[in-house]
């Protein structure tokens, strides 16, 4: 359905065109330059590098014009803010019966489920209300925990297991009515990865795609290498690089609770819940970094890695996941710990 709708909107000529432009075009080709898109989105900013070897202003102008289209498709479908997405429709439904989504919610909502069935429900896209009781929602900041009978009286409410997929229509069912979901730690990487299937099928073999840190590569940067990812330094006073890290055909999700949190009685309230107990973590994990093909699975791993904490690790082993986590030690400083699949990246 977004692909139809971006197509419209787009001169007739652009498919061609740009194909001629934005691949490698024969002996007597240019120096490829680098060409940067960037913008509001989701609540966050995107930025798109395009490696090609000319883009003049009309080309450019319709790639800006795809990339805007496609990210506010998925925001008009996942956004947890605007009252008129259709997430926020299906939040509003209260009934058992079937309720109608489209395909592309039904993709994420499936990448959801399947994430929460292999992270023993560490990532659960129903602890919406405990993230709003927190202070992290729509509802506004608010910068104090809630009573722990709000806390126990929402658990009863949470749970992945009350959302049925009915692949045909397709469909929802909440088996329970007042279920309210949260898209928020997997929309952006599935935004990023529309945006790369929207340049894939303009023809456009190198660039990398980035939404509020989640990124996607393909190809080569204007060097001819792997493109640089940094990872930072998960320190909310200042902002340092970690670690740089070749991507090429891949991407990159990172969570951490070094960015949005508060304080309360010296303990850090972070906005990554742990669905188990209804509390924001508690561990020393600061961040967790997934590679993977898909940034959707990227993005979703990333946040329940970091739920699980030191857990994580070794559930990042037993999958085969490519993660790179970062522990707060008491002096302030961070300990990185790398899985076998990331490591092998690091080396190529
Ligand atoms: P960021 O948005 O900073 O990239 P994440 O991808 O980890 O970070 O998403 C965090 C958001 O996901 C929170 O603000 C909240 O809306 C939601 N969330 C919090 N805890 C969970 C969880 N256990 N499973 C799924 N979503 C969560
Ligand atoms: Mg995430």
């Amino acid at each position: 359905m977004i692909r139809m709708l971006l197509k419209t909107s787009l001169p007739h000529c652009l498919t061609a065109s740009l194909l001629c432009l934005l691949v490698s075009c024969g002996p007597s080709a240019q120096k490829p330059s680098l060409h940067t898109f960037s913008g509001p989105t989701m609540g966050t900013n995107y930025t798109v590098k395009v490696v090609a070897e000319h883009l003049d202003d009309e080309h450019r102008a319709a790639l800006q014009k795809l990339i805007q289209a496609t990210l506010a498709e998925v925001n008009a479908e996942m956004s947890h803010y605007l009252g008129d997405s259709e997430l926020s429709l299906l939040n509003r439904w209260t009934s058992d019966e079937p309720y109608s989504i489209s395909q592309e919610m039904f993709e994420v909502l499936d990448h959801a489920l399947r994430t929460s069935q292999l992270t023993g429900g560490a990532f659960d896209i129903t602890v919406g209300p405990l993230v709003d009781a927190w202070g992290f929602g729509p509802p506004g900041e608010s910068t104090e925990p809630p009573d722990q009978r709000i806390i126990d009286r929402l658990l009863e409410s949470t749970g992945w297991e009350f959302l049925e997929l009915l692949p045909d229509g397709p469909a929802v069912r909440k088996l329970i009515p007042q279920l309210s979901l949260d898209l928020s730690a997997i929309a952006k990487g599935f935004g990023v990865d529309q945006v790369a299937q929207a340049l894939d099928s303009e023809g456009v073999e190198h660039y990398m795609v980035e939404v509020g840190g989640e990124v996607r590569t393909r190809g080569s940067n204007p060097n001819g290498n792997a493109w640089r990812i940094a990872i930072e330094k998960p320190d909310s006073n200042q902002r340092a690089l970690q670690v740089v890290i070749p991507l090429k055909n891949l991407s990159m999700a990172t969570s951490g609770d070094y960015r949005n949190y508060y304080e309360e009685g010296g303990e850090r309230i972070s906005h990554s819940i742990d669905p188990r107990t209804g509390w924001p973590i508690k561990h020393s994990m600061a961040s967790v970094s997934v590679i993977h093909e898909e940034c959707v699975q990227a993005d979703a791993f990333a946040t329940a890695l970091l739920v699980l904490g030191p857990e994580g690790y070794d559930l990042a082993e037993e999958l085969g996941l490519a993660a790179y986590f970062l522990a707060r030690q008491p002096d302030g400083e961070f300990v990185e710990r790398i899985t076998t699949a990331f490591s092998a990246l690091m080396e190529n």
